[in-house]
């Protein structure tokens, strides 16, 4: 290609909506522009490296024996309310209707269409185990869409869904797939864990994600290196240390704290730690408010609190103020655990029951009450664990101390069980002739959001650093000075000579300056750049490679050579 003809809007500066690298970069370098928020399209670069990236999906998934297919992104209502989900899926579904009124969906993921489209034809245990999956556009109208392909309304998904006659066989496609994915990012050369997950609004009981570890990730993992044990912070246990003190229960008191409210406010002002004081968080689940109780020196999991309730996400929200004067009678600030209005169910974290004489809000404004007791002053139903894991707790599984890495969610995979073959009555028969629900796995990989994770691991202060096996092309052939005959034909040489063995160049024939070039062969992470400039007469170029910056002369007949060792290294046939 050359780059006289390519579309490749790049940006001299940073485009201030831009926060991480990866929206940054993609920016900069013309790969994509933004529609409206969370929708993009892909240019011409950004568009290569998409279609390298799902390559990779599909090769892999083939490899382990899944059939690719390919599903309408428009679903119709129906299948979504036999499950229950139109209405479990809230505001993040994009429903629409059609000239008749009738109800459709823009599909945030497949399950329900998937299962639809197996259930009435495939009749036969002898057709099991089945994998089939597609690689295809997902919406999803997320509350705060944000870090470009990251976390946008529309993106690229691979999702693979098994179908098998009992558990046994769902464990094991699962590990298939689980072994694919390990394929897929390795591959895709990102540096991954592979994390127990929260199995949430999917259903099922077993899940893991596959996290690109990043500063800039929206999620949290906690891992153990003295064993195995990795979790999201969604999902892991929080085990820690509790200070039991041997002091004596002491009476309550009503104490006066003007214009106290928040957690720092009441350190200061009792000055004890914040291991001292309950936490009283009031929620909205649909018309019902709710109080948690927490230590004050922790912070709930709101994905624990939802598991518990076992309602959808999108019903449990933190109460608003004017109801958090109504239940407690107080400005926000003063909630504690006693004289909450009557139908305000508590849920108590159980370190809460082991805390003595501790400080609560006094349900009324500018008071608090000292030496609070679970017991003995205030009762509720009792939940092992609905705490954030934090940094320094103890690993669940070995007692070692946990650490906390931030990652991107690039995948995951779900073990479903029965859950959608029984709300679509989805059923096989058996070797008995008898009629069984499907045993079902779903597996999903963002595919855009992997092309991001995959520069949010490489680039520097020039732009990005592509891995050979995603780089939108492998090899830029920069002319430094596009008058000199010598240097134009040269480089038309090589451009023709590398293109014939297949590998993918871009020949700069640009009248720019050849720093203007050398820097857009930076930002856009070409692998390689082979300069022609002023020793093209001597037959003389420069080989320079991205990662490294590790730069050469070298004889214009060597350049096929030394490309080829870069395909080696990289451990890739040309
Ligand atoms: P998240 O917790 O990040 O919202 P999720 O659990 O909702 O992800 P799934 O429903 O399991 O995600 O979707 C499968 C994969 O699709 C995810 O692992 C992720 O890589 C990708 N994905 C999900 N939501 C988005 C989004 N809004 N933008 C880009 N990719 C996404
Ligand atoms: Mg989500």
């Amino acid at each position: 290609m050359k780059m006289s003809k390519l579309y490749m809007p790049t940006l001299r500066e940073v485009p201030s909506e831009a926060e991480i690298p990866s929206h940054q970069l993609l920016l900069r370098a013309g790969m994509i522009r933004k529609l409206v928020s969370g929708v993009y399209s892909y240019l011409p670069l950004g568009h290569r490296v998409l279609k390298k990236i799902e390559n990779i999906v599909r090769e892999e998934m083939d490899r382990a024996g899944a059939q690719e297919l390919l599903m309408s992104a428009i679903q119709p209502a129906e299948l979504w309310q036999e499950t229950g989900r139109w209405s479990d899926f809230g505001p993040e579904m994009f429903r629409l209707k059609d000239r008749n009124e009738r109800q459709f969906c823009l599909g945030p993921t497949h399950e329900e269409i998937f299962t639809d489209v197996i259930r009435n034809e495939l009749k036969s245990y002898k057709q099991l185990p089945l994998n089939i999956y597609q690689i295809q556009t997902k919406y999803r109208d997320e509350k705060r869409p944000r870090f470009g392909l990251m976390r946008s309304r529309e993106f690229l998904m691979k999702d693979a869904y098994s179908f098998d006659k009992d558990e046994a066989g769902m464990e094991n496609s699962y590990r298939e797939m689980w072994e694919a994915y390990e394929r897929v990012f390795t591959r895709c050369k990102l540096k991954f864990k592979i994390v127990e997950g929260d199995s949430g609004a999917m259903g099922g009981n077993n899940s893991h994600e596959f996290m690109a570890m990043s500063d800039v990730g929206e999620s949290l993992v906690a891992y153990c290196d003295a064993c195995d044990y990795a979790a999201t912070d969604e999902k892991a246990a929080a085990v820690y240390d509790i200070n039991l003190s041997g002091e004596d229960i002491l009476p309550m008191e009503r104490i006066d704290t003007p214009n106290v409210g928040t957690i720092e406010d009441l350190i200061n002002f009792f000055n004890c730690g914040g291991e001292k004081f309950i936490k009283t968080l009031l929620y909205k689940v649909e018309d019902d408010v709710i109080a948690v109780l927490i230590p004050g020196d922790r912070e709930l999991n709101e994905t624990k609190l939802v598991n518990l309730l076992g309602v959808p996400e999108h019903l449990v929200e933190l109460a608003d103020e004017e109801t958090i004067k109504e239940v407690t009678g107080a400005n926000v600030g003063f909630a504690g655990p006693i004289g909450l209005k009557d139908d305000v169910k508590i849920y108590v974290d159980s370190r809460v029951t082991k805390m003595k004489n501790a400080i609560v809000g006094g349900n009324e404004t500018d008071i608090h009450i000292k030496n609070v007791n679970y017991g003995r002053d205030f009762t509720g139903e009792v939940v092992e664990d609905l705490l954030l894991v934090k940094l320094g707790d103890r690993c669940p599984k070995c007692g070692a101390e946990l650490k906390m890495d931030r990652g991107i969610e690039v995948g995951n995979i779900f073990q479903l069980g029965t859950k959608y073959s029984e709300g679509l009555n989805a059923t096989f028969l058996d070797e008995n002739g008898k009629d069984q629900k499907f045993v079902m796995g779903c597996y999903g990989i963002g595919v855009s959001r992997t092309l991001a994770a995959i520069i949010e691991q490489y680039h520097d202060d020039n732009g990005i650093i592509w891995p050979l096996v995603v780089a939108p092309y492998h090899v830029v052939i920069t002319v430094v000075n596009v008058k000199k005959e010598d240097q134009v034909q040269l480089a038309e040489k090589l451009y023709n000579e590398l293109s014939d063995m297949g590998i993918e160049v871009l020949l700069d024939d640009r009248k720019e300056r050849a720093g203007v070039k050398f820097n857009d062969a930076e930002l856009i992470g070409i692998p390689m750049r082979v300069t022609v400039g002023r020793d093209a007469s001597e037959g003389k170029v420069e080989f320079v490679l991205r990662d490294s910056g590790e730069k050469s002369t070298i004889d214009e007949k060597d350049v096929s050579e030394c490309v080829k060792r870069e395909f080696e290294r990289a451990k890739l046939k040309i």
